[in-house]
């Protein structure tokens, strides 16, 4: 397979990645997005976004992610959707290895973002897709008018128990603290939908058959254990970065996130890192899509350095 060479290579096409490619179209640089799947990574997965500015009404995160993709294209940043199988960061240009073949490029930015994070239960891989899910919007029609239980007590679990509560028969929210740690704004819509929250509780195992069948609990305040049936568990406790192919290329930090501050340069010179996949207090697409506007000018800089035979980030 040939090989293509672009000024920028944007790994991951969520808003992080695709603001970094429209600001680099637009300053005239070629750049590709490496896109795994489709574009938006978990924004697309997010049946209404309330809380990016703009769009008064709110807007579906699909829809959100197509038109970030549309408008980087019409700038002329390409689209390839291929999966990244390996990066030489260090190299000069540096270079990716992927599914559609090897792409080169003298500045690259990282924005491959997280994936929801495993309870680590036995058996929990197995019921994937029998019962056990981890994106509502994605499978919560598989289940409608039936009883699920939601893991979690952050943004995305109270906004998948939220959204479940609306095809459901019954949603319960379980958590392990007696505090949500989501938004203020969303703990009275809960009462109001018919979310059952369960305080103080872990899921210590998954009951099954040929799919879930029910949880058991432990209430982590005096021990106590019971079941609860339902035909389905959306975990929604965190999410891990997706870092594993950058791993000994750039510095991480303790949490395996892409060490990198607010101008968004890593470790490595002409490597930046936008969105959840670098290490930052506040995920979100509005972060993601400034983290983007940030690499793309540092970006920039880079490559003029490279121009004038600098080459330091
Ligand atoms: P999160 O904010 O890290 O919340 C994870 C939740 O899962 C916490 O309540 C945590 O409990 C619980 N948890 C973690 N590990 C657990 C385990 N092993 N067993 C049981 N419970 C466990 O993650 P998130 O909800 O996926 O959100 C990630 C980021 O995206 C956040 O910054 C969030 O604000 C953002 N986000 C924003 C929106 C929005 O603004 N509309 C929507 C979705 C996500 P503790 O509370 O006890 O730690």
């Amino acid at each position: 397979m040939s090989t293509a060479h672009y000024d920028v290579a944007v790994i991951g096409g969520g808003p992080g990645g695709y603001t970094a490619a429209l600001y680099c179209a637009r300053s005239g640089r070629s750049v590709v997005v490496l896109e795994k799947l489709s574009a938006g990574g978990q924004m697309a997965t997010t049946d209404q976004v309330d809380n990016y500015p703009g769009f008064d009404e709110g807007i579906n995160g699909f829809e959100l992610a197509e038109r970030m993709e549309r408008q980087a294209q019409r700038f002329g940043a390409a689209t390839v959707y291929a999966e990244v199988t390996g990066v030489e960061l260090s190299a000069c240009p540096k270079r990716i290895e992927s599914s559609e073949g090897e792409f080169t490029a003298d500045a690259v930015i990282l924005a491959t973002g997280a994936s929801p994070r495993e309870l680590g239960l036995p058996g929990e891989g197995a019921l994937r897709g029998r019962g056990v899910a981890y994106c509502a919007t994605c499978d919560g029609m598989f289940f409608k008018g039936k009883t699920v239980a939601v893991a979690g007590g952050g943004n995305t679990a109270v906004e998948d128990a939220l959204y479940l509560s609306r095809l459901c028969k019954k949603v319960w929210l379980i958590h392990r603290r007696d505090r949500l740690r989501a938004s203020a704004v969303y703990h009275r819509a809960l009462e109001e939908q018919g979310v059952e929250i369960i305080w103080n509780t872990r899921i210590t195992a998954l009951r099954r058959e040929k799919r879930l069948t029910g949880l058991e609990l432990e209430d982590v305040n005096t021990g106590a254990r019971r079941e609860l049936e339902c035909d389905g568990l959306f975990v929604a406790v965190g999410r891990v970065p997706d870092t594993a192919l950058f791993a000994g290329q750039v510095d991480m930090d303790g949490a395996g996130y892409v060490a990198a501050d607010e101008s968004t340069r890593t470790s490595v010179p002409g490597v930046f890192a936008v969105g959840d996949v670098r290490t930052k207090a506040v995920r979100q697409i509005v972060t993601a899509a400034a983290d983007g506007a940030v690499a793309a000018h540092y970006a920039e800089e880079y490559l003029l350095s490279l121009a004038e035979g600098e080459g330091s980030a």
